[in-house]
């Protein structure tokens, strides 16, 4: 029992640095290249917003922060002339 409790806990924080580092990519590149990489995250039913970041979308639920967050990206890129 403790060690499956050690083995999930080590599984989580692997997964928390996952998940960092699929947040830097998405939010630290140029605003074309990141929308799209938050799109098809989005689209593949996964948070793409901060509080929530890649964690399962509830079932045929959409999230308003994500879809904020993808408008509010879309207008940047457009801004940006970064939409192809
Ligand atoms: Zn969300």
């Amino acid at each position: 029992m403790q060690e499956l409790r050690q083995q999930a806990w080590a599984l989580q924080e692997e997964n928390e640095e996952l998940r960092a580092q699929l947040y830097q990519e998405c939010y630290q590149t140029p605003p074309g290249r990141g929308l799209a990489s938050l799109r098809m995250l989005y689209g593949e039913g996964y948070h793409i917003c901060p509080p929530y970041f890649a964690r399962p979308l509830a079932r045929g639920m959409g999230c308003l922060i994500c879809l904020a967050l993808l408008n509010q990206a879309a207008e940047e890129a457009q801004r940006g002339g970064n939409l192809r």
